[in-house]
C-alpha cells in the first residue's frame, strides 16, 4: 500500500462534471474548454510539419524559432523584453509550467500564499514539494485582493505567492494597483511570484491584461505562465510557456527536463509559424466578449444574479437569495434535471467554502449557449 502524498485528493473536478455531463447527455458548460474547433490553417501546419519529418525531440527549452515568436508576441503585446535564448521555455502545458516553477522555488517547510478561490493545481503542486499552502480569500463579489490580508499571511517563512490574472473562476482582472500593492509587499524580502496569465488574451470592456513583468520589481521575482490552448483553441494540445529571469529560468529548466525533458515538436514548429499573424490571438477579446454578452444577456432571464466577468471565458452566478442548497448539490441537480453541467466554486477553496456560486464557461458556439440559457431558465428553486 502506498502512503498517499495527497490524501485528499480524488478525481478532479472537471473530470467529475464533465462526465455527468455526458452520462446524463447534458450541455457542458462546466470544464473549461472551446466547444468548437481551432484554426484549419493551424491543423494543416501541424500536419504538414509532421510529414515532413519534424517528428523526433525537441530541444529541451523548445524549438527556437518558437522561443522567439514567444518573444516577439511579449514585446509587441506588452513592449516587453525576454530573451529567447535565455529567458522564455515552451512547455507542455501551463499546468507543467506552474508545477516546475513550484518545483524550481519551493523548499520544505516553505509557505506559499494562495489567494483562493485558486485554481486546482496550486496546492498539490505546493504539497508535494512539501511547502505549506497558506490561503487568502480574495474579496467578494468582485474577487479583487484584499491586500491588507495578503500582509498579514507574510512572514519570514513566506517563500512565493501563486496569482493568476484573468482570474479563474471569477474573471478579476487586476490592476496596476494590485501589482504595486504587491511590490511593495514583497521589495524586502526572498519572496519569488508565479503569475498564471492563461488567459492573458481574454480580457473585457476595454480592460486591458497587464503582465506581472510589466512592474520592473515583479519581472526579477516572477514566473510567468501561458498557454496556446486558451489562446488558440487547443487545449488538448497541451503546450505553453513560462517567461522569466534567467537565473530563475536556468532552475525552472532543470526540472522542466526531468518533468517532461522537451514539449512536442510539430506543434511547436506549427504554432512558430501561426504566431507570425498577431491578428491571430489580438481578437480573441472581441471573439469571446460576443460570448460573454449572448451569455449575460441570456442569464437575465434566469433567476441567477451576477456581475459579468472582467477576462477569462467563465461566469460565476450567485444564487444564495433562491435556495440553501450546496453548490456541489446544485450544480449535480442542473445537470441531472436542467441538462446544464457547470463548477460548483466552493471546489477552488481548501475549505469548501460556499458562497453559493455555479461557474458557467462560455466558450461554446452560440447555438449552444442559447440552449443553454433556454435549460437555465427552467430551474425549480
Ligand atoms: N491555469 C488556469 C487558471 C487554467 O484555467 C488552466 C486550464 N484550464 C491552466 C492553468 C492549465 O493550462 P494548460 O491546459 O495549458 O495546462
Ligand atoms: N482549466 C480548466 C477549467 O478550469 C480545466 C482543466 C482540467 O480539466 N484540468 O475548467
Amino acid at each position: 500500500m502506498i502512503t498517499s502524498k495527497l490524501p485528499n485528493i480524488g478525481t478532479t473536478i472537471f473530470t467529475i462534471m464533465s462526465k455527468m455531463a455526458s452520462d446524463y447527455n447534458a450541455i457542458n458548460l462546466s470544464q473549461g474548454y472551446p466547444g468548437f474547433d481551432c484554426d484549419p490553417y493551424l491543423q494543416d501546419l501541424v500536419s504538414e510539419y509532421m510529414r515532413k519529418g519534424f517528428n523526433q525531440y525537441a530541444p529541451m527549452s523548445g524549438i527556437p524559432v518558437l522561443k522567439e515568436r514567444i518573444a516577439e508576441k511579449t514585446k509587441l503585446v506588452y513592449g516587453a523584453d525576454f530573451d529567447a535564448d535565455s529567458e522564455v521555455t515552451v512547455v507542455s502545458g501551463a499546468t507543467e509550467a506552474l508545477y516546475s516553477a513550484v518545483t524550481a522555488v519551493v523548499r520544505k517547510g516553505d509557505e506559499v500564499i494562495l489567494l483562493e478561490p485558486a485554481y486546482d493545481s496550486y496546492a498539490p503542486a505546493v504539497e508535494l514539494n512539501q511547502g505549506i499552502p497558506v490561503y487568502v480569500p480574495l474579496t467578494l463579489p468582485d474577487f479583487s485582493v484584499d491586500w491588507e490580508k495578503v500582509k498579514s499571511a507574510i512572514n519570514e517563512r513566506t517563500r512565493l505567492i501563486m496569482i493568476n490574472s484573468p482570474h479563474n473562476p471569477c474573471g478579476y482582472v487586476w490592476t496596476q494597483n494590485d501589482l504595486d500593492q504587491l511590490a511593495e509587499l514583497i521589495k524586502d524580502k526572498e519572496i519569488f511570484v508565479i503569475s498564471d496569465e492563461v488567459y492573458e488574451h481574454i480580457t473585457f470592456d476595454g480592460r486591458k491584461h497587464i503582465p506581472v513583468f510589466s512592474h520592473p520589481l515583479l519581472k526579477e521575482r516572477t514566473f510567468a505562465c501561458g498557454s496556446f490552448g486558451k489562446t488558440f483553441h487547443v487545449t488538448g494540445w497541451k503546450i505553453g510557456y513560462c517567461l522569466a529571469p534567467k537565473d530563475l529560468t536556468a532552475e525552472f529548466r532543470k526540472i522542466h527536463q526531468f518533468l517532461t525533458f522537451s514539449t512536442s515538436t510539430p506543434m511547436q514548429y506549427a504554432l512558430a509559424d501561426f504566431l507570425e499573424d498577431s491578428s491571430r490571438y489580438l481578437h480573441l477579446q472581441e471573439f469571446y466578449e460576443r460570448k460573454r454578452d449572448l451569455f449575460c444577456e441570456g442569464l437575465k432571464q434566469t433567476k441567477f444574479s451576477f456581475t459579468p466577468a472582467q477576462g477569462s471565458f467563465f461566469q460565476v452566478v450567485s444564487y444564495g437569495h433562491l435556495t440553501d442548497e450546496s453548490d456541489v448539490d446544485l450544480a449535480v441537480r442542473i445537470t441531472k434535471e436542467n441538462g446544464v453541467a457547470s463548477i460548483p466554486v466552493s471546489v477552488f477553496y481548501h475549505d469548501g467554502l460556499d458562497h453559493k456560486l455555479l461557474r458557467f464557461c462560455f466558450a461554446k458556439d452560440e447555438s449552444v449557449l442559447e440552449k443553454g440559457i433556454e435549460l437555465l431558465t427552467k430551474i425549480k428553486f
